[in-house]
């Protein structure tokens, strides 16, 4: 694995305009969860750092909420451009501080930067005005949002995020997550390039407990969007309430992905099983049951476990590697013991299994596994469980697929792999889930994104991303 580089020390955060020394004083150690080293050190913001935040955007608002819409077209075409100059820098740090791989997170990266020249086009699509009779109607930004982001992929959420709200017109406070403090302080170098007006973007690193909660408490903060657990998204909108925030939550899923009787295993497993372990199976969109046609069971088993040669597991920094470590020691925990209650309810590993794989002693490294003989009442079919395990759940009839794929708490993503494509169409339009591809994993940055049921409140990306972030307003005559 590649030499260390030196030992990265973060005192500040970006506020109105510029970085700013810690009200905060607790440190928090950063470490590689390639090798559990310790690599950095961030000072965490605390509630004091996170008013002065809200109160830098506060100040912004009373003229960036008045912007026209031309003005913000010309800074996400500056924010697009002062990232994309990073993207390098940006797919590097993500393989250091989070043990991403490096295929995934330069894509993750690619399309947190493309959320910007996507708002700018989405921009041009939404009514800004409408009038009938003596009746006009506008849309106005909410006001000052918090933007809270997950650590799986924070550069990604906090340009999504970002981009939505300046397109709308508001003004920003962000809290990412505190596992992804270097990728953080890169980004903001970026974004700081682009030079917004003072007070339009302020970012403060600190944990959820005191910054992220100041922010869903505070009463001159209008608006919450936040990626992270379902947990976490409860929290929020509870004690949102108080201050009538307006919240979108991007949670958890288990989603399914369907292979149909008809569909061609030679790409059809392979494409599930990227669908299951992108981002070492961190990831929320992740298609962690796999519900396959009990006629086809035995050929199926044999094709994962052919296809499985692409996802060995390795150095993060290496682009043949397909499976990296858990982020933490506390993810690694997490999979593990998973992994262990699958096999205690009677689950049979076909792949993989508890511990960690040869060779990989010091980081936080798993075995991607593969179960067959689930049940969907299974826990390991019902919880999340945020790293590289695939349930293998058989079916009998194309209609049992549909519902074991809908009986779940979750609904953000769903997949549907068959050569009959009429077919694959019809199964997807009876899924419950915010999003459902067809053969591919594959994206669109114009089409909503978020989910059903606890899955999550609200949509991102392209126009339905800045409507979330908007008021209508009516003048009558
Ligand atoms: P998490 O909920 O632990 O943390 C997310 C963010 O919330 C962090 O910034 C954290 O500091 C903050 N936070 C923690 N406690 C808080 C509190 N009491 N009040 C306010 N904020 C608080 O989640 P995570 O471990 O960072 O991310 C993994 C989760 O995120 C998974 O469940 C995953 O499915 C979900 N996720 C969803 C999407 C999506 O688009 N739907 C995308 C990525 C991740």
């Amino acid at each position: 694995m590649k030499t260390r580089t030196a030992m990265k020390t973060i005192t500040t955060h970006y506020v109105d305009g510029e970085f700013v020394e810690s009200h905060g004083r607790e440190v928090m150690e950063i470490i590689s969860p390639t090798d559990g080293q310790v690599i950095g050190r961030v000072t965490l913001g605390d509630e004091e750092d996170a008013r002065r935040a809200i109160a830098a955007a506060k100040h912004a608002f009373s003229t960036y909420g008045r912007s026209t819409t031309e003005e913000r077209a010309k800074l996400l075409r500056r924010l697009h451009e002062a990232a994309s100059a990073r993207i390098e820098d940006l797919t590097a740090v993500m393989v250091e501080e989070y043990g991403g791989v490096v295929q995934f997170a330069r894509l993750i990266v690619e399309s947190g930067v493309n959320a910007f020249a996507a708002a700018e086009q989405a921009l041009k699509e939404i009514p800004w005005t409408r009038r009938w009779d003596k009746t006009t109607v506008t849309l106005e930004p909410v006001g000052v949002a918090g933007l809270i982001t997950a650590w799986n992929a924070n550069a990604l959420f906090i340009c999504l995020k970002l981009a939505s709200a300046v397109a709308a017109g508001c003004t920003v406070v962000i809290k990412p997550s505190e596992m992804s403090s270097l990728q953080t302080r890169i980004l903001v170098e970026a974004l700081h390039e682009a030079g917004l007006p003072k007070g339009v973007l302020n970012v403060v690193t600190g944990l959820g407990t005191t910054v992220a909660a100041e922010l869903v408490r505070n009463p001159d903060v209008n608006k919450i969007s936040f990626t992270g657990s379902v947990a976490v998204g409860e929290n929020i909108m509870r004690d949102g309430a108080a201050t009538m925030k307006r919240v979108t939550l991007e949670l958890g899923g288990k989603s399914p992905t369907v292979l149909l009787d008809d569909a061609a295993l030679d790409k059809a497993i392979p494409s599930a099983l990227v669908m299951a372990f992108m981002n070492s199976g961190q990831a929320c969109a992740a298609g962690t049951r796999l519900l396959v046609p009990k006629s086809r069971l035995d050929e199926v088993k044999n094709a994962i476990c052919q296809a499985m040669h692409a996802f060995t597991v390795g150095d993060p920094a290496d682009p043949k590697t397909g499976v990296g470590p858990m982020v933490s020691q506390k993810q690694y925990d997490r999979v593990q013991s998973y992994i262990r209650k699958g096999i205690d309810e009677g689950a049979e590993v076909l792949v993989g299994g508890e511990g960690r794989p040869q060779g990989f002693e010091a980081g936080y490294f798993v075995k991607p596994t593969v179960f067959v003989n689930v049940t969907n009442d299974m826990t390991i079919a019902r919880e999340e469980i945020f790293g590289p395990v695939l349930s293998v759940i058989a079916y009998d009839s194309e209609n049992e697929a549909i519902r074991i794929a809908n009986d779940s708490k979750y609904g953000l993503h769903a997949a549907v792999l068959g050569t009959d494509l009429a077919r694959a169409r019809r199964v997807a339009s009876q899924l419950r889930a915010g999003r459902v591809v067809i053969n591919n994993m594959t994206d669109d940055p114009q089409a909503p994104w978020g989910g059903f049921k606890y899955s999550g409140v609200g949509r991102e990306y392209g126009r339905y991303g800045i409507e979330a972030f908007l008021e209508p307003k009516a003048v009558l005559e």
